[in-house]
């Protein structure tokens, strides 16, 4: 695999000139009380850096689902709030991410001045990556900074259309993108080994390219979670009511390798423990993997140079089944080893276990992280590739 090199913010000249800043601002929000500002805290060195610059900065986000339509709900206004906070400054605002009054506003934007522009997923041409759209947006500054990796796997306008509109030498990668890459490079071209892959969640299906790259590139995965239950069906146990993706048992008995690790006993609905060699009855339901399968686990971990998780091992939301995940989480941390941690629920899983900080580097991009390491090429990423 060749090394993916991008031209990075500190590349740029950026002397007192206007940075478009795409971030993902996409937050979690309940009302208008954003619950997890990690998003929004990930991206201050980045800010902190262009404003030593003098940098005027025009910030770009999409939030939720609008579906292309002006809709409160996904305002980025509460974000505009909490940004100011952290950062310490005033945040200016535009209501509209393009036309003459955000171009007048970003016009007007002085040297460490920052404006927020409202979101654009309220333009359905945002998704459709459209070349109006994006024209329309690169009038608003003169250089162009990403650092929205969870969003650099789609092709969208703000992504890939935008950024073309730029010389090479006035587009980079923010400070976030950069330790994305370098972190995801180190799973995609592993140099210490032992590599062991640590994997669970939900479902298999939308999982089954990462799944078989790390299958070729692990030396050992550990399949915990629904993700187990589904290949343990494939091996004709009897799961009973557990969660089983049945589409994807024919993918699971075709990815069955030697190098695969499956839990040996499961915990039930009721919190009892039971061995999976006899099988479920037609009621039971595993929801977390057993004592035995975390002691196997971890002994695998402990030996492991890198390490890539992703999927919660059970149920975790809930505190009875939340066990094996926080089992993991506390293995990991303590491992020699790089670690890496992507997914949506994981990274939440990893954050309520308190080991966060002992964790080499967790994504902030759950789609993204996942399709980098299959070795898709994400098109925010190829067109802030450096040349030569
Ligand atoms: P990620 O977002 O980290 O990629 P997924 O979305 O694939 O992970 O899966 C996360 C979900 O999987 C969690 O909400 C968790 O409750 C669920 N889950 C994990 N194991 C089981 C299980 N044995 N039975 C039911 N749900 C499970
Ligand atoms: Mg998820």
């Amino acid at each position: 695999m060749t090394m993916i090199q991008i031209r990075t913010v500190d590349q740029l000249r950026i002397d007192g000139s206007r940075v478009f800043y795409r971030v993902d601002y996409n937050v979690p929000l309940e009302g208008t009380t954003i619950t997890d500002a990690t998003r929004i805290e990930e991206t201050l060195p980045t800010l902190r850096l262009l404003r030593e610059r003098d940098a005027a900065i025009v910030l770009a986000s999409h939030l939720g689902r609008p579906k292309g339509q002006r809709n409160d709900t996904y305002s980025l206004k509460p974000v505009r709030a909490k940004l100011a906070e952290l950062i310490g400054a005033n945040v200016q605002w535009a209501d509209e991410c393009i036309g003459p009054d955000a171009e007048q506003k970003a016009a007007r934007l002085k040297s460490r001045e920052l404006l927020l522009l409202e979101n654009l997923r309220f333009h359905v041409e945002e998704e459709e990556n459209d070349a109006r759209f994006a024209r329309a947006l690169r009038k608003l500054a003169d250089d162009y900074v990403n650092d929205a990796f969870g969003a650099s796997h789609r092709a969208h306008a703000s992504i890939e259309a935008l950024p073309l509109l730029y010389e090479s030498d006035h587009r980079a990668g923010g400070l976030l993108l950069a330790k994305e890459i370098e972190f995801l490079q180190k799973i995609t071209d592993v140099s210490d080994r032992p590599f062991v892959a640590l994997l669970g969640g939900a479902k298999i299906a939308g999982k089954i390219e990462p799944l078989q790259a790390l299958v070729n590139r692990a030396d050992t995965l550990l399949i915990g979670g629904g993700m187990a239950n589904t290949f343990l069906a494939a091996k004709g146990i009897n799961m009973g009511a557990s969660l089983v993706d049945r589409e994807s048992i024919e993918v699971a008995k075709r990815i069955s390798a030697a190098r695969i690790i499956l839990p040996v006993d499961v915990v039930l609905e009721d919190s009892s423990v039971v061995d999976v060699s006899k099988g479920l009855t037609e009621k039971q339901k595993a929801l977390d993997i057993g004592p035995r399968t975390v002691a196997k686990f971890a002994e695998a971990l402990k030996k492991a140079r890198t390490i890539f998780w992703n999927g919660p091992m059970g149920m975790f939301e809930k505190k009875e089944f939340a066990k094996g995940t926080m089992a993991m989480a506390r293995a990991v941390a303590e491992a020699d080893a790089i670690t890496v941690v992507g997914g949506g629920e994981s990274v939440e899983a990893v954050n309520a276990s308190g080991y966060a900080d002992r964790i080499s580097h967790i994504s902030t991009g759950g789609g993204a992280s996942l399709e980098f390491i299959s070795g898709v090429k994400l098109p925010g990423i190829q067109v802030l590739r450096a040349e030569g």
